[in-house]
C-alpha cells in the first residue's frame, strides 16, 4: 500500500499547488504572501545573524520580492512540466489499448495547449508606449463609471487610454488590462486574451479528454486481469470503488496516478474558462470586474452619483481622442462623494440633475455590446454594431433595464 499512499499523497500536493497557483493573486491571499522580513522567527533571524552576517535572511527576502513582484516564469515551468511529466505518464502506458481514432485525437489534443501557452507568453498584451499611445488611445472611449479622462500613470507618465492599467510586474500600462497571469508569466490584455481564451479551451479539453480516455483504459484493464470484479456487476460500494482505485495505483502507476491528476485538476481549468466566458458575457474584464465591485459597495453606502453627458459632447482632445473605433459613447457619468452629498465643483460635469444611484443596474455598462460582439471584440474581429443598436444602447442607458443582469452579478464577486 506503499506506493498508493505515496502516489495520492504526490497528486493531491500537485493539485493544491494547481490551486495556489491558479488562486494565490487573489487580494484574500495576498496578505500571505507579503510576509516580510519582521516576521520571521526571530530565532532565526538572530543566527542568521551570527553565521552569515544576516546575508541569508537578506537573500531570503530579496528573493521572496522578485518572486512575488518580477516576472520569471517559475509558475509557467511548473505548467509546463505538469503537462508534460502527466502526457509521458500517461501515454506510452495507454498507447496499446486506444483505437487508431483514439490516437489521432490524442496526438491532436496533445499539442494544443503548449501551442497557445507558447503564444500566450511571447505576445505582446498591449504594451502602452510612447509610439502607439495614440493608437491606443483611439481603441475604447471612457466610460466615465470606471475609466475618466486625464488621469496619467505615475509610472510611465502617459495618459492611461480607458480599459487600460499599469501592471507592476511587466512595469508597463497594458491596452485593456485583464490580469497578470503567472501561468504565461505574461499579463492577459488586448493583444493576447484570445490566445488565452484558447489556452484554458484546449488545456480544459486535454484534461477531460486525459480524464475519459483514462478511465475507460483502466476499467479495460481492470475488467481483464481481475476477473472477480467483473462478477460484481455495475453496483459497487463506495468501498469497493476505491479498493479499485488503490489496486490501479499500485499495478498501474503511471497511468492511474496521471488519470487521477486529470479527473482532479480539470474542474479548476474548466472553472477558469467558465469564468473568462461569463466576463466576456459581462462585457468586463477581471480588473474591472473588481472595480464594479467597489462600486456596488459604495452605492449600497449611497455615496454615488449619476447624470447624464450631453449628447455629441465636446471633448477636451488633450486628453481625450477625438473619436475611437468603439461604436458606442458614454451616456452618463458616475461620481462618488466623501460626504454623500450630490457633487460639487469643476469636475462635476454633465447635465441635468445628480440622482444618487443605489445600485449597478442603474448604471450603463459602455464595454458591454451584448456576448457576440464582445467575444468579436476579444478575438479583435469587427463588431457590426447596427444604428438602431445604438439607438436601442443609448435607450438603456436612460431607462437603465437592459445590460443589467451581468452588472449585477460582476458586482456580486
Ligand atoms: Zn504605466
Ligand atoms: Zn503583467
Amino acid at each position: 500500500m506503499g506506493t498508493v499512499r505515496n502516489v495520492a499523497i504526490a497528486v493531491l500536493v500537485i493539485s493544491f499547488l494547481t490551486f495556489v497557483a491558479f488562486f494565490g493573486r487573489l487580494p484574500a491571499l495576498r496578505s500571505l504572501a507579503s510576509v516580510d522580513m519582521a516576521s520571521y522567527p526571530g530565532g532565526f533571524r538572530r543566527i542568521d545573524q551570527k553565521l552569515t552576517d544576516g546575508r541569508l535572511s537578506a537573500w531570503i527576502g530579496r528573493l521572496a520580492s522578485t518572486l512575488w513582484n518580477d516576472r520569471h516564469p517559475l509558475v509557467m515551468i511548473f505548467f509546463f512540466l505538469l503537462l508534460f511529466v502527466s502526457e509521458y505518464m500517461f501515454l506510452p502506458s495507454a498507447w496499446s489499448f486506444l483505437t487508431t481514432s483514439r490516437k489521432i485525437i490524442s496526438g491532436i489534443l496533445v499539442i494544443l495547449p503548449y501551442t497557445f501557452l507558447w503564444i500566450s507568453a511571447a505576445s505582446d498584451p498591449g504594451y502602452i508606449t510612447p509610439a502607439n499611445h495614440s493608437h491606443k488611445m483611439t481603441l475604447y472611449p471612457y466610460d466615465f463609471t470606471v475609466f475618466y479622462p486625464g488621469q496619467a500613470c505615475h509610472t510611465c507618465h502617459l495618459l492611461k487610454p480607458a480599459r487600460s492599467k499599469h501592471c507592476s510586474i511587466c512595469k508597463h500600462c497594458i491596452s485593456k488590462m485583464d490580469h497578470h497571469c503567472i501561468f504565461i508569466n505574461n499579463c492577459v490584455g488586448r493583444g493576447n486574451q484570445h490566445w488565452f481564451l484558447l489556452l484554458l479551451l484546449t488545456t480544459a479539453i486535454v484534461t477531460t479528454w486525459g480524464t475519459y480516455i483514462g478511465l475507460s483504459v483502466l476499467s479495460d484493464i481492470v475488467r481483464t486481469e481481475i476477473p472477480a470484479w467483473n462478477a460484481l456487476g455495475r453496483g459497487f460500494t463506495w468501498a469497493q470503488y476505491f479498493h479499485i482505485w488503490a489496486w490501479t495505483l499500485q499495478e498501474k502507476t503511471r497511468l492511474g496516478a496521471a488519470t487521477l491528476l486529470a479527473f482532479l485538476t480539470s474542474p479548476l481549468v474548466w472553472g477558469l474558462l467558465g469564468y473568462h466566458i461569463y466576463l466576456i458575457w459581462a462585457g468586463t474584464t477581471t480588473n474591472e470586474s473588481m472595480k464594479w465591485s467597489d462600486w456596488q459597495a459604495e452605492m449600497s453606502d449611497g455615496y454615488v452619483f449619476r447624470r447624464s453627458l450631453p449628447e455629441n459632447r465636446q471633448k477636451d482632445t488633450n486628453i481625450e481622442s477625438p473619436w475611437t473605433s468603439w461604436p458606442v459613447e458614454s451616456q452618463q457619468i458616475i461620481l462618488r462623494t466623501e460626504d454623500g452629498m450630490p457633487p460639487r465643483g469643476p469636475e462635476a460635469i454633465g447635465t441635468g440633475d445628480w440622482q444618487r444611484v443605489w445600485k449597478l443596474r442603474d448604471v450603463e455598462n459602455l464595454y458591454d455590446l451584448g456576448f457576440w460582439d464582445n467575444l468579436k471584440d476579444v478575438f479583435g474581429l469587427r463588431y457590426g454594431v447596427r444604428p438602431e443598436q445604438r439607438a436601442q444602447h443609448r435607450l438603456s442607458a436612460d431607462n437603465g433595464n437592459t445590460h443589467t443582469a451581468s452588472r449585477d452579478s460582476s458586482g456580486e464577486r
